[in-house]
């Protein structure tokens, strides 16, 4: 997906597309910490605006998943917004840096480059995909995990082993720093 300066005119540019579903699913495997599945279809919204040279890009989008949770390792399915603006700007000759561009950068929107006259928003969409993805998730923000000792899902039953009240990763770096 290519986004080219002269498509976008006075008003703007929306574009409305549905994401590739293989493409999804390569984006959500590899580096990452947990295993994500896609499930159903996925829409983007863009919309792009220019002010002179400088692109600003907002897009939305919810992304319907399955992964396992961190906690009880149950599989579970999730809705991650991935809703995010960017100003484009295009890439500066090396050493031709001005210290405008700093100025210019502003906290709440990240500040990134585009090459010649066309915007490559599919490596944009990937990496703000990859970004909006919890490292950590959970299938409930009351998950009781599994219990560091039996291994039993403290969601569905109760066990009598005997634990301290933190969590397992605690209990590792406990019995670490013990030896
Ligand atoms: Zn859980
Ligand atoms: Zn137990």
């Amino acid at each position: 997906m290519r986004l080219s300066l002269t498509q976008i005119g006075e008003d703007g540019c929306q574009i409305e597309r549905d994401l590739d579903m293989d493409w999804l699913s390569q984006v959500l495997t590899g580096k990452l910490t947990s295993d994500f599945r896609v499930v159903g279809e996925h829409r983007v919204r863009i919309n792009a605006q220019r002010m002179g040279l400088d692109v600003y890009l907002s897009a939305e989008c919810v992304l319907r998943l399955q992964t396992e949770c961190s906690a009880c390792m149950q599989d579970f399915e999730l809705e991650v917004p991935a809703v995010f603006s960017l100003t484009l700007k295009p890439r500066p000759q090396s050493g031709q840096a001005s210290p405008d561009d700093v100025e210019l950068s502003r906290e709440d929107l990240e500040e990134c480059f585009y090459e010649g006259d066309v915007i490559d928003l599919t490596e944009i969409l990937r990496e703000q995909i990859i970004l909006a993805l919890p490292m950590y998730p959970r299938c409930s923000p009351d998950c009781k995990g599994l219990c560091p000792v039996c291994g039993i899902d403290l969601n569905q039953k109760a066990c009598d082993c005997r634990r301290d009240e933190v969590d397992s990763r605690l209990v590792v770096l406990k019995t670490l720093t013990k030896n």
